[in-house]
């Protein structure tokens, strides 16, 4: 049966992995793969997180199955971090853990493809390249608008607002919820007020994608666009991950949380969802959420978190700055949020960049700037400039 299988493309992030693994240059850049890394270069385990693994290591009594739903109090712990404090109550937002971010993008494609099969979920471009093939995974019809230009790099929201304006009510809205992957320009304040405004009025259902909260500016003020729209709408999703500011990338945690208009309709939401997720992957892995729990549930443990956290965003704030101040017409790059910027290059001058300068960045032009050392930031620049690229 497998001769009918065309070749796929591998991924084009994997490729670049895979060619960093191979140069034996010993000052190579890699910027590609997007995890966070500390001025060493490393991407180490968190402090809080090493603890919380002692702690389960001597205290977790079993290894028993959880349930569809994973563990209610890791998705009730989360709750104040996401929602704001006595925000999100849970009998009109239900949680379910699910692996990772991508799983609760998944897990909520699957329950809007089934509530409404013919919902458009609008995206703006360019957008983390896994969007658009996760929401069509489920056949609903992606309709994609302009959301950013990287030649001046500046988000387009004029574009934003009016290709909004197309959609019909039951119409399903991406938003990055800070740190947007992959250009780092993220709406304000007064954006996130008029596309909420936008959503309630034309009754557009927002689909926020949290997945970098704290690596922006703060925990708090990376939710504030979540938070003002959801106290706006009647019905929101929110895919949440743990695994960039908890750092646990490879433990898959993550969780999804909609909010419905009712009572009554949120337990239909919980029952419907708690039916995907049993024949996608039955249970969400375990020890990643047991990890946050456990850090969240004592007092030291979850300040030592939120500490690391807040240096994580200062270490990719002074990343920035630096590249800033080596390259006037990159200034724009101090003023982007989270891991990531895109920059107007061609797929030449990526490889370029690559072969002559050993700095590794996605074809796309997406640069993790967390991959590089403050002290690098010149040689970038200086690379830069020698392709072209200023
Ligand atoms: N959304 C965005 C915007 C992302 O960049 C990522 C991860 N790169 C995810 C979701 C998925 O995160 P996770 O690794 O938790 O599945």
């Amino acid at each position: 049966m497998f001769e009918s299988l065309k070749p796929m493309p591998a991924d084009p992030l994997l490729q670049i992995i895979a060619a960093h693994r191979a140069d034996t240059r010993s000052d190579k850049i890699d910027l590609g793969v997007g995890v966070f890394r500390d001025e060493a270069g490393g991407t180490p385990i968190l402090r809080a997180v090493k603890a919380a693994e002692r702690y389960l290591v001597a205290n977790q009594p079993t290894k028993g199955y959880l349930g569809i739903e994973g563990d209610p109090v890791f998705t009730d712990l989360l709750r104040p971090i996401i929602f704001g404090k006595n925000g999100g109550d849970a009998s009109l937002v239900p949680g379910i853990q699910t692996p990772g971010g991508g799983g609760a993008l998944r897990l909520g494609g699957e329950l809007i493809a089934t509530a409404r099969p013919d919902a458009k979920l609008w995206l703006g471009t360019p957008s983390w390249p896994n969007h658009r093939p996760i929401f069509e995974a489920v056949k609903l019809e992606v309709r994609e608008y302009r959301f950013a230009d990287l030649t001046t790099q500046t988000l387009l929201f004029d574009e934003m607002m009016a290709a909004l304006r197309q959609a019909s009510a039951g119409d399903v809205v991406l938003l990055h919820g800070c740190c947007h992957n992959p250009t780092g320009l993220d709406l304000n304040h007064d954006q996130w007020r008029e596309v909420a405004d936008l959503c309630s009025a034309n009754g557009l259902i927002p689909f926020v994608d949290l997945a970098y909260q704290g690596l922006g500016e703060s925990l708090e003020a990376d939710a504030m666009g979540l938070r003002t729209i959801f106290e706006r709408v009647p019905e929101l999703l929110l895919a949440y991950s743990c695994d960039k500011n908890f750092g646990l990338y490879r433990e898959r945690t993550g969780a999804l949380y909609v909010k419905a208009s009712s009572a009554d309709l949120a337990r239909n939401v919980a029952s419907n969802l708690a039916v995907h997720a049993r024949v996608s992957w039955s249970m969400p892995p375990d020890h990643g959420a047991a990890v946050v729990r456990a850090i969240l549930e004592q007092p030291e443990l979850e300040a030592d978190w939120q500490a690391e956290v807040a240096e994580m965003g200062q270490r990719i704030r002074a990343v920035r700055r630096a590249i800033a101040s080596a390259a006037p017409s990159l200034s724009a790059i101090a003023h982007e949020y989270g891991l990531f910027s895109n920059l107007a290059v061609s797929r030449e001058q990526v490889d370029a960049l690559r072969t002559e300068h050993g700095i590794y960045i996605a074809p796309s032009g997406r640069m993790n700037v967390a991959g590089l050392k403050v002290e690098d930031a010149p040689r970038l620049v200086a690379a830069l400039d020698a392709i072209g690229a200023l």
